[in-house]
């Protein structure tokens, strides 16, 4: 439910920053394996199962958006797709652009639902409302899987075979639908026994919640729904629009519709809210059974989106609290948290942020060590734990378990020299020597005083030298002062810059508050000019990769990335458009690689190796 939405712009903490439910609770498995994927950013295997989740929930909501009297059991899947559109396009970054999606247009004449029409033979008791939410399920759900199994194809750290899970579970899919869509129906049933609940007359006059449930009308419309009587006792088909809770709108794009305080501390997406009894009830949806580890997550997961209702909505406390286990049909409920529950709640997950997230870029790997928790497993429908096993089979399971000193299995990685087809012995860089930032001296040829809105000074700048201008822009606020009187033709030293690659492919020098301008009538012993790149080898394996594309004012952009660790540290490995090497597409997560002539770079603190022409990549073994 999107409350408090900050754009990227207005976001003091940005995305990594941010806690989560899923973060902190990763954290407690083992913080080793939390740091790599945290502050490394190593990523997790793209299974099947994790794409066949979101389908099955997505199928889901798309049922719940629908009504059985205003759509037929067989019409098309997407008769009530929500209308986003893009809105605005914003320059973001000076070389990125930024599209802004509207998900909720609130002009009427977009939405799909005010124009559809009461057809004759639509079901009239709960029986047929069942049959005809099925009937839903099986029309939507060769879209929502064939969209998952598109978005795993697409992953760069795709891992498992499609066809061979959805012989052995994918075909589960639309049974866990249903189930989910029967538990709704207990909810409509229980909303007709109650009369409509304390909604009803409020619902009959077109009153809708603030952020209303995406049902194909925009979130302010405020005409009476066609079903609505002015009196007498709630219907059924009143009951089921009464009873919708708000879901994740389908056309909604990822991570829009999450609720975030108005901090920005803290992140997390509810699947429903229901609240048809007047008050807040948040379901979660498993698409499982509710047997493994992770049942004794959701616990707290639940007890942080109530949390998280509380924190961001005047301190309402919410009413219920459910897993909705789709594999098994059960719901679990869990007792609610006191206030003071929840006040400890908040100090504990802000003191998480202030230790570990708000540090993002400069933890200290000494501070996460090697502490694998137990492993439990439950009976189905998140119920008793029925086996612990010891905390070392969770590294026999851990990608990382051939980089980390806990594991028992920790693999060596060379930095010896390497000897190309030519015969050529080339060196590696020792990582941990290798300092992204430069001091570049030279003339301004370009001068923009600029304001960040959240402070900083922000400037942005050509500089000159070497025979070459290179293009200095600000990362956020940019240096803390910079000296008064700047202008084109002023002899300046930048100093700790560092270089970063823009979506176009090209390179430039960013100023973040470590960095420096200085006038300067010549260069200092140590200083570049603008067109000498800092180029480094690196020998090491590949922990994981990344891939993506999108466009830009310049047209369109591709991007290739790998994380490499090496002996004596970590770098991630960045191409853009026609400096992506051929070889990336052999490249696979585990394989020993060297990298030639990969320019020093930056991504804020975190050194980063740009590829470009230059370069080259051969994989070892
Ligand atoms: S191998 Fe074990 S100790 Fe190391 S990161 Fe993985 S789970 Fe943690």
């Amino acid at each position: 439910m999107p409350t408090n939405t900050l754009s990227p712009d207005e976001d003091p903490c940005g995305p990594g920053m941010k806690v989560s439910h899923s973060s902190r609770w990763n954290y407690g498995l083992c913080s080793r394996s939390w740091f790599y994927e945290k502050e490394y950013g190593w990523r997790g295997l793209a299974l099947p199962l994790l794409v066949f989740g979101h389908a099955v929930e997505e199928t889901v909501c798309r049922v719940l958006r629908e009504s059985p009297e205003l759509i037929s059991a067989n019409a098309a899947s997407h008769v009530l797709d929500s209308p986003t559109h893009q809105k605005t396009v914003v320059w973001g970054r000076r070389d990125r652009q930024e599209t802004h999606i509207d998900q909720r247009p609130e002009s009427e004449e977009k939405w799909l639902g005010p124009k559809l029409m009461l057809f004759g033979d639509a079901p009239s008791d709960i029986e047929e409302i069942r049959k005809w939410a099925h009937a839903r399920v099986d029309v939507h759900w060769p879209r929502a899987i064939e969209g998952a199994r598109i978005a795993w194809e697409n992953d760069a750290n795709r891992s498992g075979n499609w066809n061979e899970f959805m012989q052995a579970r994918g075909n589960l899919g639309p049974n866990h639908a249903k189930n989910a869509l029967d538990m709704h129906i207990e909810e409509v049933l229980a909303c007709l026994e109650a009369n409509g609940g304390p909604t009803l007359e409020s619902w009959r006059k077109g009153i809708r919640p603030i952020i209303s449930a995406p049902d194909g009308r925009p979130n302010y419309h405020t005409i009476p729904h066609p079903f609505a009587n002015s009196e007498g006792s709630a219907t059924l088909a009143e009951c089921w629009e009464i009873a919708r809770p708000w879901f994740v709108d389908p056309e909604a794009g990822s991570f829009t519709q999450q609720a975030m305080l108005p901090e920005g501390w803290f992140q997390g997406e509810y699947d429903l809210v229901y609240r048809w009894e007047g008050t807040p009830r948040i379901v979660d949806l498993k698409a499982s059974n509710g047997t493994s580890e992770w049942a004794a997550a959701y616990p707290v997961q639940m007890k942080t989106y109530a949390w998280l209702w509380w924190a961001s909505h005047d301190h309402e406390m919410v009413s219920g609290l459910e897993t909705w286990y789709m594999g098994a049909a059960s719901r679990k409920k869990y007792n609610l948290p006191s206030q003071t529950d929840l006040q400890k709640m908040q100090q504990e997950l802000n003191q998480f942020w202030h230790d570990h997230m708000a540090t993002r870029g400069s933890r200290d790997i000494t501070n996460y060590p090697p502490n694998p928790a137990p492993v439990p497993s439950h009976s189905p429908g998140g119920g008793d734990v029925i086996e612990v096993k010891d905390p070392s089979e969770r590294c026999k399971v851990c990608l990382w378990a051939n980089i980390c000193e806990g594991s028992g299995e920790m693999m060596e990685i060379s930095s010896t020299e390497w000897e190309d087809v030519n015969g050529t012995s080339h060196q590696f860089n020792d990582l941990s020597q290798v300092n992204s930032r430069v001091n570049v001296f030279g003339t301004i040829s370009t001068w923009k005083g600029g304001e960040w809105r959240h402070g900083g000074i922000a400037p942005a700048l050509g500089i000159w030298g070497g025979g070459t201008s290179t293009w200095v822009s600000s990362y956020k606020g940019g240096p803390k002062e910079i000296p008064e009187g700047l202008h084109v033709g002023s002899k300046v030293r930048v100093i700790d810059t560092y270089f970063a690659k823009t979506r176009k492919g090209g390179l430039q020098l960013k100023l973040d508050d470590l960095s420096r301008i200085e006038i300067a009538e010549e260069a200092k012993e140590g200083d570049i000019v603008p067109s000498s790149l800092p180029r480094i080898n690196i020998r090491g394996r590949v922990m994981s990769l990344a891939k993506g594309q999108g466009e830009h004012n310049f047209g369109t952009w591709k991007r290739w990335g790998a994380s490499i660790a090496t002996e004596n540290g970590n770098i991630d490995l960045s191409a853009m458009n026609e400096d992506i090497p051929f070889i990336s597409a052999e490249i696979n997560r585990g394989d020993e690689i060297v990298i030639l002539n990969a320019i020093a770079t930056a991504f804020g603190a975190k050194l980063q190796g740009a590829l470009d022409q230059l370069s080259q990549i051969a994989i070892i073994k």
